[in-house]
């Protein structure tokens, strides 16, 4: 490990919950496939949308084998929502309904058992158990930038329970923090009022505030839900002398997904709870290193898994190891459907 970069806290929240260590790429890959071949056993016999999407299939032997199944996409969550639910929908706790297609937080519409609705908008559904598996991810990932006992502002709305940000405020309460989470003007007030170590938002609420509070110190920053270019992380950086932290995800990945970590070279990829791949046009997997679109697996989800779901955001995948010493893979660079602008480094 290089002098002075803290290791990603990801990998001892793998290794203590898994058992395995990450630097075995041989125990991370073969926990994979097996969650793999799990996954798909559970929704073709959970679920008449994937029993029938895998009919003509054979459980994968191999991650090659896997790379050959038939891929889904937000229509099918459109079209055949309902029918990718892998229980009862009286276990659901969350549902995140898109009248869009868009991304998740902050412009999110929620409701919680809704039924169901003439036009069909893109419904995502989650159970207890699946969001205690973003809060978790949430926790050790935060750890990354947040010290016990220091002041963290949340920008994401956080009045819907389980929402981006009132996960992120309960897990960053579990790290022992003390939480604000505000609006536009009262975040405004605050940083001018009192210091604050951590501020976590999405890059125009970051971007909105910032250029109201220039010269305020904050420790760390956690970028998330949309793409930060390269001037405005820059012009954030400038604004509060700060350390900044990106974060990939989206609805589909349990809100969750790859977090950077202070070697700030990519995003490391929450492995044991998802699998990603990156295909071309014709959908035939690239190697690390070159660009393609996100295909994602959920390797835990109960409620609504996808399984080699196209994100529409491109992306390149290192699995070399990180200057912060970790092998687990990292997203090198990804451009969101919905923006133009990069977001890793
Ligand atoms: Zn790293």
């Amino acid at each position: 490990m290089s002098l002075g970069i803290m290791r990603t806290t990801l990998d001892q929240w793998i290794r203590e919950k898994h058992g395995f260590d990450t630097d075995d790429r041989q125990a991370i890959e073969s926990y994979q496939l097996a969650r793999i071949r799990a996954v798909i056993d559970y929704a073709k016999a959970q679920s008449s949308f994937y029993r029938r999407l895998y009919e003509d299939w054979a459980v994968p032997e191999s991650f090659d084998a896997f790379s050959q199944f038939p891929m889904i996409d937000s229509g099918d969550l459109v079209q055949h929502g309902l029918l990718m639910l892998c229980v009862k929908q009286s276990e659901i706790s969350r549902i995140v309904t898109f009248e869009f297609p868009q991304r998740g937080a902050p412009e999110e519409l929620t409701t919680m058992r809704t039924s169901g609705t003439v036009e069909s908008p893109k419904r995502i559904y989650f159970t207890r158990e699946d969001i205690e598996l973003t809060l978790d991810f949430f926790e050790h990932g935060m750890k990354t930038l947040c010290r016990p006992g220091e002041r963290a502002l949340i920008l994401f709305p956080a009045k819907t329970p389980d929402s981006v940000g009132a996960l992120l405020s309960e897990a960053l309460t579990r790290l022992g923090l003390t939480v604000h989470c505000e609006d536009c003007e009262t975040a405004v007030a605050l940083l001018r009022e009192i210091p604050v170590d951590v501020v976590c938002g999405s890059a125009s609420y970051l971007m909105a505030v910032s250029k109201r509070t220039e010269d305020t110190r904050v420790r760390a920053v956690l970028s998330s839900s949309e793409s930060l270019s390269s001037e405005d992380r820059q012009s954030l950086e400038r604004a509060w002398h700060c350390q900044i932290f990106d974060h990939y995800g989206m609805t589909e990945t349990g809100l969750g997904g790859a977090v950077e970590c202070d070697a700030h070279c990519g995003m490391h990829i929450r492995e044991n709870d998802l699998y990603f791949e990156v295909v071309d046009g014709e959908g035939m997997t690239v190697p690390d290193g070159a660009m393609g679109e996100l295909v994602v697996t959920t390797l835990t989800r109960r409620g609504m898994p996808f399984i080699r779901y196209r994100t529409g955001d491109n992306a390149i995948l290192t699995g070399e190891r990180c200057p912060c010493g970790s092998l687990l893979r990292r997203i090198l660079y990804v451009k969101r459907k919905d923006s133009g602008a990069l977001c890793a480094n």
